[in-house]
């Protein structure tokens, strides 16, 4: 109890290092305190043997041991760091996955009078019936499965939540889990945390853009193989499955207790004559499968942190013994908004020609310029090669186009484990269009 409650951490630093007990300037009342509290501890140690009495005052000594980082590998996502870059040189932020727009205003509404309503209580755990139906309804006209609202479908803090779910819930410690690089950057952490070992693969890139060889995934597999997490439409790559890429998946699974999570967060953004092959679509697949989605994504509102899991009853039990103990429920008010709001098809119907648009404005004004574009055919994202323009390593160049030339990007050697380069980076063009122009006449310098 040296030192009572007076005095900083740093002054509390100082006196130890001294190896003095002297108290920082303190007033009468923080005297009183004190010394109550040195009576306190004196009664309780003469009640107790030296030995543990000691042990306690030692331990109030004691500077706190530094954590043992359960995930001593991860520092401050790259979401964040070029975010925040952008902000500090007033760069046009293409980095960070975000719309620069708001959300349609009847969503808002809805959500606004959920809470007048006095929608504002604990929701039931899997998420509010409403929603769920919802959701059970879009998938099934979508992708023609039928999912039981009330049993196989949850509702999540976002898909990351979901994704972390999937992972404690089905990963045990010495398990391996197959991901394919590159990687969004929650996956590997998610799968430290379970104690799993994260396998890799990583996609091979050529004139049509990076696609996934299968091969390679076959071969990865061992008997302690228990995940395959994949991601189609694909950050940070704008690729997308096609059905061969999934009768291969499903063939590999086939006969065996692997487990797949199908990140489909941008389901609704599938361009040109594509259609999104949901795992959802093939019951093979999706009698393994944790589809997990965004709500975030589709209507404008990534700040709202909520998605969903859909998954057969066996999986969804047990995702629902974790999710009750990492989130248990997620905000009401939002739930009652979402399911108003997702009474018309249409917002998430017409996201791909509204994404199709900016997509083709942003690469027409980069076909002037020195960049390479790679397919764009899902997301909201647009890789560029820019190694006719310089070969610093990508993090390097993307820091030097948000500092000299104003425009923010992400390095895809970021998605990977071991450090790799491509020359290719990563843009975000969910943004105004005047903002895509904006940056599209600092970029035509280059
Ligand atoms: N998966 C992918 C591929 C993503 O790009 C993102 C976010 N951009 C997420 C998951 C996380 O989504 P949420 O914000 O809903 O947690
Ligand atoms: N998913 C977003 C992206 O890829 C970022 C989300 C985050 O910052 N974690 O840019």
């Amino acid at each position: 109890m040296v030192g009572g409650r007076c005095g900083t951490a740093a002054v509390k630093r100082k006196a130890r290092s001294q190896g003095t007990r002297q108290h920082a300037k303190c007033g009468p009342r923080q005297r009183r305190y004190n010394k109550k509290i040195r009576v306190h501890t004196l009664h309780t140690s003469r009640n107790m043997s030296s030995q543990a009495a000691s042990a306690i005052s030692d331990t109030s000594l004691a500077p706190l041991a530094p954590l043992v980082s359960r995930l001593p590998r991860v520092g401050t996502t790259i979401f964040t760091v070029m975010s925040a870059l952008a902000a500090e040189k007033g760069a046009v932020n293409l980095g960070q996955g975000f719309p620069d727009f708001d959300c349609d205003p009847l969503l808002l509404d809805a959500v606004n009078d959920a809470m007048r309503a006095g929608h504002n209580q604990y929701p039931p755990m899997a998420g509010i019936l409403p929603l769920r139906q919802a959701v059970s309804d879009k998938v099934a006209s979508l992708y023609g499965r039928r999912y039981d609202p009330l049993t196989e479908i949850t509702i999540t803090a976002g898909a990351t939540q979901a994704i972390l779910t999937v992972v404690l819930c089905c990963v045990h410690p010495g398990d391996e889990v197959i991901v394919i690089e590159p990687v969004y950057d929650s996956y590997v952490p998610a799968i430290e945390l379970a104690g799993g070992k994260p396998v890799f693969v990583q996609m091979e890139v050529g004139s049509d853009g990076y696609s996934v060889p299968w091969d390679k995934v076959a071969a990865a597999v061992t008997p302690k193989t228990r995940l395959i997490m994949v991601n189609s439409p694909h950050n940070p790559t704008g690729s997308i499955f096609d059905a061969d890429d999934i009768a291969q998946l499903t063939a590999i699974v086939r006969g065996t207790q692997i487990l797949v999570m199908s990140d489909e967060v941008y389901e609704h953004m599938v361009y040109d004559e594509h259609r999104h092959e949901s795992a959802c679509r093939h019951p093979e697949l999706a009698e393994r499968a944790f589809v997990v989605s965004s709500f975030g994504k589709t209507y404008h509102v990534t700040g709202w942190k909520i998605g969903y899991v859909a998954a057969p009853a066996m999986l969804s039990a047990e995702f629902r013994r974790v999710h009750q103990f990492n989130v248990f429920t997620v905000n009401t008010p939002m739930q009652y908004g979402l399911a108003t709001y997702m009474e018309d098809p249409a917002p998430y119907l017409d996201l791909a020609p509204f994404y199709a648009h900016k997509r083709d404005l942003f690469r027409e004004g980069l076909s002037g310029t020195r960049f390479k574009l790679l397919p764009s055919r899902g997301t909201y994202f647009q890789c560029v090669d820019y190694s006719a323009i310089s070969d610093m390593p990508e993090a390097e160049f993307c820091r030097w186009l948000t500092t000299e030339i104003g425009v923010a990007a992400i390095p895809i050697s970021a998605f990977y484990d071991q450090p790799r380069e491509s020359g290719i980076v990563r843009f975000c063009f969910a943004k105004k269009d005047q903002t895509l122009r904006t940056a599209l006449e600092r970029l035509s310098r280059l």
